[in-house]
């Protein structure tokens, strides 16, 4: 990765380390390195009169794990980051898979490995297992095993003391904790801390650490590499949480530019807090919908704090996953109705099961030969009509409650919007004769992330009430980058000209029929294209709800139809738009 432009020149002689930020904001403070149990396992053969106590000493270590996680999740205080808890009881599920713990003690009888070796081999084993998985959120589980493993290899080990002693760090600011991997469990025991940020050697977007991270609002830098290897308790660090840069006992002079820095951006988020509730319009008066995306139905609450308009995007999968049976209808009823109640008249927008074909919905793993390309999102459901039916009899219920719209993912022909247009009817068809509270007229739209629907736009337009573009997915398929692929993460490039031809023909196309149009991809959020996003004359946004503010102030200082006009000449030729030239 390239240095940032950011990084003053007269920082030539610190040591500058890169990852992915994924928290924006500062931190400056001293490292406390964590160890990771793994790296120090030992490995030897027992003799084989102990096999069997050596079985009885790792499911002990297992059975205490499990206690020590449930214990945790029970003393969750009530100001934690919601997805802690879940997370605590998918670790605690994961350790009680047979799958981990049958075939640990198998290795144990067969090869007489110890208890350590004989777990970090199955770890292995399982962690590529997940590697080999399409969806980047499924992938990242790997790191789930990887984390419950450190856990029990501690736990083995005797260790207590999994983090370096605090007071031997001699620091008046904040602690920066610099590990291989943050696991929740640990998460849960770093927070309330005097942490500042939190930088990671593995991890990506999708990872724990970002996500707990993100909902604590602590800057955070993952996929480091070598961060645990290069850093030493003590040392003095500054993280520019934006840019994924970590600097290494700066100068005095550099020191003094971040803290600059670090106060300009707090005093920024401070007059943010000001525009929740002003109106997101630009300066020639052009009103633009800023809505929220969540995972979790808790979500709606952060959504509506930071002044979401209405949720954008719900990613109903989060409710299937993780866990081994289906969701009923009553839970799912449950969870929809809660966001619609929570947004209080505002839209919701419910997006229906986004599951790639890499894994069945009872944890059993199957890998098609291009999960990508196969059976997944809508694919998956129309060939899976019990299930959708289910989902879809819990929307119109909860719909009930106030508007919903519902969202078809991973589109690509007419008959997949009629085949699921028929699937509605007939759950609103049984609802209605088993006389059950509902509203069959939900609004319908469809994700515009394969670009034969956004070439083809006018007849899905015409069909639908509404379209929402997916640029991650987009992206992917227009350019033929994985985007979970690091290899090739550098062509993964949302400005690309064939990338932004396709939003603004979809833009274009719904503001001639009068269908909204809104993107909820990553690009929504990012400050950095709102303006060229103005210019291709998108009016609605869907972001993660940290990113609402930063992106309305942008909106409110630009001048839309300027925007436009630069815009449409650059596209036209098919050029590279240059965002300097689309500065105030
Ligand atoms: C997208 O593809 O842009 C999108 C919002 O959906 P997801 O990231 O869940 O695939
Ligand atoms: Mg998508």
């Amino acid at each position: 990765m390239s240095p940032p432009e950011s990084v003053p020149s007269a920082m030539c002689s610190t040591l500058c380390l890169y990852g992915q930020g994924v928290v924006r904001g500062y931190a400056i403070g001293r490292a406390v390195v964590m160890s990771a149990a793994s790296l120090e396992v030992a490995h030897y053969r027992i003799a084989e009169k102990d096999i069997e106590s050596e079985q009885r000493r790792f499911t002990l270590a297992v059975d205490e794990t499990v206690r020590e996680l449930g214990q945790m999740a029970e003393d969750l205080p009530a100001d934690a980051p919601r997805e802690l808890g879940v997370l605590l009881s998918v670790h605690a599920m994961l350790l009680q898979d047979p799958m981990l713990v049958q075939s640990v003690c198998q290795l144990i009888a067969e090869r007489q490995y110890n208890a350590e070796w004989a777990l970090t081999a199955q770890g292995q084993i399982l962690v590529e297992q997940f590697s080999l998985m399409d969806d980047a959120y499924l992938r990242e589980r790997g790191a789930d095993v990887r984390q419950v493993i450190e856990r029990v290899l501690r736990v083995l080990s005797g260790s207590v003391h999994w983090l370096p002693n605090l007071d031997a760090v001699d620091v008046d600011g904040s602690l920066i904790v610099v590990a291989r991997d943050i696991s929740p469990a640990d998460m849960m025991r770093l927070r309330g801390g005097r942490f500042g940020a939190f930088l990671t050697d593995l991890g990506g977007a999708t990872s724990h650490t970002a996500i707990v991270a993100r909902s604590m609002n602590v800057p955070a830098v993952v996929g480091m590499g070598l961060v645990r290897t290069l850093v030493r308790d003590g040392d003095r660090l500054i993280v520019d949480g934006l840019n994924g840069l970590v600097l290494v006992n700066p100068s005095e002079a550099v020191l003094r530019e971040y803290q600059e820095r670090q106060a300009a951006f707090l005093r920024e988020r401070d007059e943010l807090k000001a525009l929740r509730f002003a109106p997101a319009v630009t300066l020639d008066g052009i009103q633009i919908r800023m809505e929220a995306n969540i995972e979790l139905p808790e979500e709606a609450a952060d959504a509506l704090a930071a002044g979401a308009e209405g949720i954008g995007l719900f990613r109903s999968e989060f409710l299937f996953m993780g866990r081994s049976s289906l969701p009923s209808e009553e839970e799912q009823y449950e969870a929809y109705a809660s966001v619609v109640r929570t947004m209080a008249g505002r839209p919701v927008t419910i997006r229906t099961l986004d599951i790639g074909a890499d894994k069945t919905l009872d944890g059993e793993v199957t890998v098609a030969t291009n999960p990508a390309l196969g059976l997944r999102a809508i694919r998956y459901c129309l060939a899976n009509p019990e299930m959708f039916n289910t989902q879809l009899r819990a929307l119109l219920r909860a719909a009930a409650h106030g508007p919903i719209r519902v969202l078809f993912p991973m589109v690509s022909h007419m008959h997949e919007i009629h085949a699921a247009r028929r699937a509605l009817a007939r759950a609103a068809a049984e609802l209605r004769t088993a006389g059950l509270p509902h509203d069959a007229a939900v609004q319908v739209g469809a994700m515009v992330e394969i670009p034969a629907i956004a070439i083809a736009i006018e007849p899905f337009a015409e069909a639908l009430d509404f379209l929402s573009i997916g640029t991650n997915d987009l992206i992917q398929y227009v350019l033929a980058i994985d985007r979970g692929d690091t290899d090739v993460a550098s062509l993964y490039d949302p400005m690309h000209p064939a990338v932004l031809r396709l939003i603004a023909h979809t833009i274009n196309v719904g503001e001639r029929l009068g269908k909204p149009v809104s993107i909820c991809g990553e690009m929504a959020g990012d400050v950095r294209v709102t303006r060229m996003l103005l210019g291709l004359g998108l009016t609605g946004f869907s972001m993660h709800p940290q990113q609402l503010l930063d992106v309305k102030k942008e909106i409110r200082r630009a001048h839309s139809n300027a925007l436009r006009v630069k815009v449409a000449s650059a596209l036209n030729r098919a050029e590279r738009i240059d965002l300097s030239t689309l500065d105030a």
